[in-house]
């Protein structure tokens, strides 16, 4: 197929300053929790993008001097040789398809401890650490400020030599740069400090040096923030960030366009829609003539379109329609835009960061896989065998692996209960503001029906015998898990002696199978994350007064990885749910509930008709034992392999769903070493 004219202008090619992206479609700088620890695992995932048809391929923050290091999080560094080296993999495979590759210099002020490092970190004044590490900044001096812009220039040089296209001065996002900008940070009274232009000089300098020192082989972006922050949602302040992007306007050959808050910037689908940037940096492009990219979490060629006919951006930016699917561009040149995994803005992406580990997707289960798997997120190798596969559940486990199965070549047979495949993500979906979700189920859908070699059975609930009856080759259970509802979880290590009567207590399964509560209603959430909370906000909206019980200090307390706590403690409080923390629920008897403080053991009580119970889920394995069983015992027909996978094998996120469906239909029929599961990174030696 070929593209669509519509689109024709997402493909047309943009200078920038002394070099020249071949379209439109820019992977801004997004972190992937590799980093400089991981060269080779970083190098193929930005190398997939660019074959994918990214234009210009970035890197994530990358330090420039050991004097801002942000161990735990794995941040990438320009510091020696070594990184020169490192990097230089990645932008080969980013030039290898005709793409430009960025680096983003980055100098952490006083949102970095130097934990690593044991450098002190420095910023424009004292400053206490931005996140709340009892280790402060100490303010710069002049002597200081030469310093950094010695150690910019290297860096911007070492960038250069290891075949970037586009270096970065990034003054944005609370590091350094943005706390010499702000009159609230910068106190000094130096010709660094107090008016507008001295509060811009660092900056402006940087650009200018980075200029000269790279400016004729290499484009020199600015990352900035349209507005102050302080804003309220929809009514963007502004401030003087127009008049600093006014000053600096033709100085940087692109600039790169976000807002000071992180959680509507890259805000989760829940909260925050697809273009939410619009409304904060629509007049940059009125006074600069360089060209603009920003995000938006922008997944419909329709509205990148529109975004660049009407003057907003130059370029499409993209972090996670980028890491949802690589080749997102490559998909609308083709004219392929039904296959486009588009992003479901969960932010399991972002959680790498935060718990410093490799980027995972929700969508896309082959991202941190390119090089130690040797997994394509559209390449997979065709089947090893002429064997059928009999997949029983048609949740993200079984639909991710009767899809990869199917592309493989495998006759699949599809066993699903309900009348409609999708399992969990079809009932989460409909919970409040996670429609989106639903993406997981349509895209994989949409795959399956058009595959000749899979058979979707609906309506077909199986047992042991059923399964057996079919003889197939191999055998794997999706079968999903339920939530408990005696009360068990981290922390009840055993189920609560006293919780009834039933038809009073309810369970997440219950609240989606639409069996909801009447009266007032204790929500006990020792899951932690967005169930607890969706289902409070489900139940406010019929008016039931709710009351959130959590053993943890914070509403959502691993919501905080996903960028997404603050926004569901505000949520709760307007919907006006009463919020207790730190506290367990212990017993309930119909009318009150009994809760156990998680610090003094001291227990009260709280007079409520229902509880729901989120704790964790017990898999669904009961065909599996049954099968393992019968097989065990029987003389008959045996297939090749009986397997378990997704929620089945253990509940998790669906992402983890998706990723052991997608695992099962790779590793089929193939040989993995049972020792050494896949290939491991590691950084080089290069000091001996
Ligand atoms: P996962 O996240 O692991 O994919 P889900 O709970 O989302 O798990 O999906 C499990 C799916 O399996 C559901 O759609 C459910 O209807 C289906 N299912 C469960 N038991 C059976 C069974 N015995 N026969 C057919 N389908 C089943
Ligand atoms: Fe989008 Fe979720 Fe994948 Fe991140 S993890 S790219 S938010 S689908």
């Amino acid at each position: 197929m070929s593209r669509d004219p519509r689109y024709d202008v997402l493909f047309e090619p943009v200078k920038i300053g002394p070099v020249t992206a071949r379209n439109r479609f820019y992977q801004v700088p997004h972190c992937t929790g590799l980093g400089w620890l991981r060269p080779r695992m970083v190098a193929a995932l930005r190398g997939m993008k660019a074959e994918g048809g990214w234009g210009v391929v970035c890197t994530e923050f990358c330090s420039i001097h050991p004097a801002s290091d942000d161990l735990p999080h794995p941040y990438a560094s320009l510091w020696d040789q070594g990184d020169i080296r490192a990097h230089s993999i990645m932008t080969e495979q980013v030039h290898e398809h005709g793409s430009l590759a960025g680096a983003e210099l980055w100098f952490g002020g006083s949102r970095t401890t130097n934990l690593f490092s044991n450098e002190v970190a420095m910023d424009v004044a004292n400053l206490p650490n931005a996140i709340g590490i009892p280790y402060q900044a100490r303010a710069m001096d002049k002597s200081d400020i030469r310093e950094l812009r010695r150690w910019h220039r290297n860096a911007a040089l070492r960038a250069r030599d290891a075949g970037f296209d586009i270096v970065y001065v990034y003054a944005t996002h609370g590091y350094l740069l943005s706390h010499f900008l702000s009159s609230k940070t910068n106190t000094r009274s130096d010709e660094y400090g107090g008016s507008l232009e001295n509060r811009v000089r660092l900056v402006r300098e940087l650009i200018e040096e980075t200029k000269d020192a790279v400016g004729d082989r290499c484009a020199v972006a600015v990352r900035f923030s349209a507005d102050e922050g302080g804003d309220d949602d929809g009514d963007p302040v502004i401030g003087e960030h127009r008049d600093m992007i006014e000053m600096l306007a033709e100085l940087p050959d692109l600039w790169d366009i976000n807002i000071n808050d992180y959680s509507r910037e890259m805000g989760v689908s829940r909260f925050i829609k697809e273009g939410s940037l619009e409304a904060y940096m629509s007049y940059v492009k009125s006074i600069t003539s360089k060209p603009v990219v920003t995000v938006g979490r922008f997944t419909s060629p329709d509205t990148m379109v529109s975004q660049v006919k009407r003057g907003i951006v130059d370029f499409i930016g993209a972090a996670r329609p980028s890491i949802a699917d690589p080749f997102l561009p490559k998909k609308i040149e083709e004219g392929r835009i039904d296959e486009i995994r588009e992003c479901i803005g969960c932010n399991i992406c972002y959680t790498g960061d935060g718990t410093s580990t490799p980027i995972r997707c929700t969508q896309n289960p082959t991202i941190s896989e390119e090089w130690r798997r040797g997994w394509h997120p559209e390449k997979i190798a065709p089947k090893g065998s002429d064997s059928n596969v009999l997949v029983i559940g048609g949740g993200p486990a079984g639909l991710e692996a009767t899809r990869a199965l199917g592309r493989r070549g495998y006759h699949v047979m599809l066993a699903e209960a309900q009348h409609t495949l999708g399992g969990r993500v079809n009932q989460e979906s409909e919970l409040p503001g996670l429609g989106e979700w639903a993406r997981v189920r349509n895209y994989r859908v949409h795959e399956i029906q058009n595959m000749h070699n899979v058979d979707v059975y609906f309506d077909n609930l199986m047992d042991a015998e059923h399964v057996l009856a079919v003889e197939a080759n191999h055998i794997v259970i999706a079968t999903g898990a339920s939530w408990l509802a005696n009360g068990r979880g981290l922390y009840n290590q055993t189920p609560l002696d006293e919780l009834g009567p039933a038809e009073q207590v309810f369970t997440p399964d219950d609240i989606m199978a639409g069996r909801l509560p009447e009266s007032p209603t204790l929500i006990y959430d020792d899951d932690h994350y967005y169930m607890g909370n969706v289902i409070a906000e489900l139940l406010r909206s019929r008016g039931i007064p709710v009351t959130l019980v959590t053993p943890e200090v914070m509403v959502s307390n691993w919501g905080d990885y996903t960028g997404e706590q603050g926004r569901i403690q505000r949520r709760m409080m307007e919907l006006e749910v009463d919020i207790i923390t730190s506290h367990a629920l212990v017993a309930f008897n119909g009318n009150t509930a009994e809760l156990e403080c998680t610090y003094t053991g001291n227990r009260s009580n709280i007079d409520v008709g229902a509880v729901v119970t989120v704790t964790i889920r017990s898999p669904n394995d009961t065909l599996f034992h049954e099968l393992q069983q019968g097989l065990e015992a029987g003389t008959g027909y045996k297939p090749d392999s009986l397997t378990r996978i997704g929620d089945c094998l253990t509940p998790t996120i669906i992402a983890g769903a998706v990723f052991s469906g997608h695992r099962y239909a790779r590793e089929l029929d193939t040989e993995v070493d049972p020792d050494n599961r896949m290939k491991y990174d590691r950084v080089f030696f290069d000091d001996e």
